[in-house]
């Protein structure tokens, strides 16, 4: 038996997430193998195929999977799942949809958000909007589960691993695409980049939000921002970041401007380093962070953009 990963793809890329989820995949000791649904994924295939320790790359095309519909994806990995142990997503928008479906036509309880795996059958997930983590134990003879991709370091590259095209002319679907509406952005993705800086409501207006953007273009990061800065139209709300937002594991995090509530708190647990700018030196980011500068955003982040153009 093997665990099959669903790979996480759009507009013909593999998604950096589905190596960390073939990461995570992989601590549960079972041969990792590749499900690369939709249509015209032949690149992407080829792209999972050099992820270390992946066993083999499925590959199923069909229109009905072009949009990786729920109902198309459960149609598919219904006819897979006798071969698996354990069916496994990443906790983005496809996963979410997909897997309690699937979970439920099988008569299992899925275990969502993963954020650490002991084994088999024991994960660590967070509850209580990330203010705790339990450990749950599953005696379920198979495993249907989301992984938060960012808590995981993604595998390295390795294979080639064979690639096999399986029959998906069957899959079909009542709900039909109409269509898709997309946010252009050359930044890196909220959550998968490496370093991500954030902005809070005292920002103070969409323009101010410019210098945001600009330290983040000088460091090569993504752009974050609180509820509260997108409610007020500050940020576009693909931004957010936190309970109701994008979970985010960056190596790094500035935090400008941020008070630190717990709802932002939960986006951002998985996040290694953490640099607070606040003029409040008792703000709760303040006091996590490893390292505050305590005092006013307008006068710091432009200090910091003057002294990155110098070097
Ligand atoms: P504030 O809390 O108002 O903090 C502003 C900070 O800026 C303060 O610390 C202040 O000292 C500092 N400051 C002010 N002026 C300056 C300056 N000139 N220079 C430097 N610092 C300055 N929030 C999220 O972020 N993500 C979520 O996903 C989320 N989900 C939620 C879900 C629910 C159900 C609820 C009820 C709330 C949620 N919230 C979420 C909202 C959350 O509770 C907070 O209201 C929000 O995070 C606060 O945003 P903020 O830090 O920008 O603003």
């Amino acid at each position: 038996m093997a665990t099959l990963v669903l790979a996480d793809h759009d507009l013909g890329q593999l998604s950096p997430a589905t190596a960390r989820i073939v990461a995570a995949a992989a601590q549960l000791g079972a041969p990792v193998d590749v499900l690369v649904a939709g249509a015209g994924v032949d690149a992407v295939a080829s792209c999972a195929a050099a992820i270390e320790g992946v066993a083999k790359v499925r590959v199923a095309q069909s229109q009905a999977l072009a949009t990786l519909s729920p109902e198309a994806l459960t149609t598919l990995l219904l006819t897979l799942a006798p071969q698996y142990d354990a069916i496994v997503a990443g906790s983005a928008a496809v996963g979410r949809d997909a897997m309690p479906r699937l979970a439920a036509k099988l008569d299992l309880m899925p275990v969502t958000d993963i954020v650490a795996v002991h084994g088999p059958g024991r994960f660590d997930r967070p509850i209580y909007a990330g203010n705790a983590i339990e450990t749950v134990a599953s005696s379920q003879a198979k495993n249907v589960l989301t992984i938060r991709a960012a808590a995981f370091r993604p595998a390295g590259q390795g294979g080639p691993a064979p690639i096999e095209a399986i029959d998906a002319s069957d899959v079909s679907a009542l709900a039909r695409f109409v269509a898709a509406h997309r946010t252009e952005s050359d930044v890196p993705d909220l959550a998968t980049a490496q370093i991500v800086v954030g902005g809070g409501v005292s920002v103070g207006s969409a323009e101010g939000f410019k210098l945001i953007e600009k330290l983040a273009h000088q460091l090569g990061a993504a752009v974050g921002a609180t509820r509260a800065a997108v409610d007020a139209g500050y940020a576009p709300n693909d931004w957010q970041v936190g309970q109701t937002g994008k979970i985010i594991a960056p190596d790094l995090y500035i935090a400008i401007g941020i008070s630190g509530a717990l709802q932002h708190l939960a986006g951002i647990q998985g996040a290694k380093k953490i640099i607070a700018i606040n003029t409040d030196p008792e703000a709760p980011l303040v006091k996590i962070a490893d390292v505050a500068l305590i005092g006013d955003l307008f006068t710091i982040v432009p200090a910091l953009i003057a002294d990155l153009e110098k070097q």
